[in-house]
């Protein structure tokens, strides 16, 4: 009999019981908004801006409704206005090209390597053909291109970088968070991201200016000095005058249910890593049939999900794949799908964005796989997911393809 798993690859760990207890308090004083609260004293979203400035090591965070918001208001904060070129990578979730989409500028997509990372020739390419003066670095499922280069390039070529953190809230390039090496970081608490509160964003910044700018865009209604991160008043002399409201602020109750997540963030962050390691290694006996995706040299991948490729095989392999390890019990997405299909929507998929040449980063994507980890699964679930994925590979690689 084959081994099945039978663990759930969408059920998010339980909430701490600090939450529970956090958003019961706020429910009992009705003060759901994040401007109320008694003077002088800071409302759970000002703490929780408090909390997350310290732990990404940042001078400011405002807390937003959405990661979607936090990249705009960032585009928006750093002058991207109405027909402007911005270039993004090609592979990465359709929060982000519909992020530039939302303020008018233009995606112009960047092709990725086989470690899932932003092109960096074909970044300097498309730089000098587009002439964009942004780019939105997506660390799309949690891959960090070499950002010390890239922080290069970008002053070189007079380019502002916003860096799409969503899966890399936790990771590292050479010891310094993702998310602080351009004007902004701009992480997600939706659901699926690494701290929950359903929908959720925080955008962080070390400049004040931007900040301050972003503070009022998301709404402010003149009370910026009730923010738990604030600049210096003359920040805001001309931001109030010329930076309009745009409605994109996070609510007390989510802020409750966040900051008791935020306390056991390093520590998810070491479990998911760890688990994710163990499947990793048993997937990696399989290469060069499989390839696995590696974090370059000096990048500190946090594991909340795992990559792999089957270079070669056909769309209909790639289905029989995905489909005999769903009947094993394992959840895996796959790239390549013809028509849009839940997160792995890609380019092609985008038909709002100009049509665009990419073949590297199709061939990529044409037998790229996707899998969660959830901090649920103990190590020994990783090691049965482990195991049946090693056997359902196994058995499409020997049948082999027509070449
Ligand atoms: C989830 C996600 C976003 C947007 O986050 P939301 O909070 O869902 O708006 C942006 N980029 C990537 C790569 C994501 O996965």
């Amino acid at each position: 009999m084959n081994k099945r798993f039978s663990g759930s690859f969408t059920q998010q760990s339980d909430l701490p019981e600090a939450s529970h207890r956090a958003a019961e308090r706020v429910l009992r004083t009705a003060a759901l908004h994040r401007y109320q609260s008694d003077e002088g004293q800071l409302s759970e979203t000002a703490l929780l801006e408090q909390a997350f400035a310290a732990w990404q090591g940042s001078a400011f965070c405002i807390a937003l409704a959405s990661g979607g918001q936090a990249i705009q208001l960032a585009l928006r904060a750093v002058g991207v206005t109405a027909g402007d070129p911005v270039l993004t990578n090609a592979f990465t979730l359709a929060p982000v090209p519909g992020a530039i989409w939302a303020v008018g500028g233009k995606p112009v997509l960047v092709e990725i390597t086989k470690d899932l990372v932003i092109d960096l020739d074909d970044l300097w390419a498309k730089i000098a053909s587009s002439g964009a003066k942004v780019l939105l670095l997506s660390h799309m499922r949690g891959h960090l291109p070499d950002l010390t280069e890239i922080t290069k390039i970008a002053s070189a070529a007079g380019v502002t970088v916003v860096e799409d953190c969503a899966h890399t809230m936790g990771a590292t390039w050479r010891g310094q968070k993702s998310g602080n090496f351009g004007a902004f970081g701009c992480f997600s608490t939706q659901t699926y991201k690494h701290m929950n509160s359903g929908e959720g964003g925080l955008l962080t910044t070390d400049d004040p200016a931007l900040a301050a700018k972003a503070m009022i865009m998301s709404g402010s209604y003149m009370n910026y000095t009730r923010h738990g991160t604030v600049p210096d008043p003359e920040h805001f002399a001309d931001a109030i005058y010329d930076c309009p409201n745009m409605s994109a602020r996070m609510d007390n109750l989510r802020a409750a249910v966040l900051r008791p997540q935020l306390a056991q963030l390093d520590d998810a962050v070491i479990g998911w890593t760890r688990r994710a390691e163990i499947i990793l290694r048993s997937l990696g006996q399989l290469s060069p049939d499989v390839h696995i995706p590696m974090p370059l040299d000096g990048a500190f991948r946090v594991g909340s999900s795992i990559q792999f490729s089957l270079p070669g095989r056909t769309p209909a392999r790639c289905q029989a794949v995905v489909r005999d390890l769903a009947a094993r019990g394992v959840e895996v997405k796959w790239f390549g799908h013809v028509e849009p299909h839940g997160f792995t929507s890609q380019h092609r998929h985008w038909r709002y964005v100009q049509a665009q040449a990419l073949p590297q980063t199709d061939d990529i994507l044409r037998s790229l796989f996707d899998m969660r980890v959830p901090l649920r699964f103990g190590e020994d679930d990783c090691r049965l997911i482990a195991e049946i994925l090693c056997e359902v590979l196994q058995a499409h690689a020997t049948t082999g393809e027509a070449a």
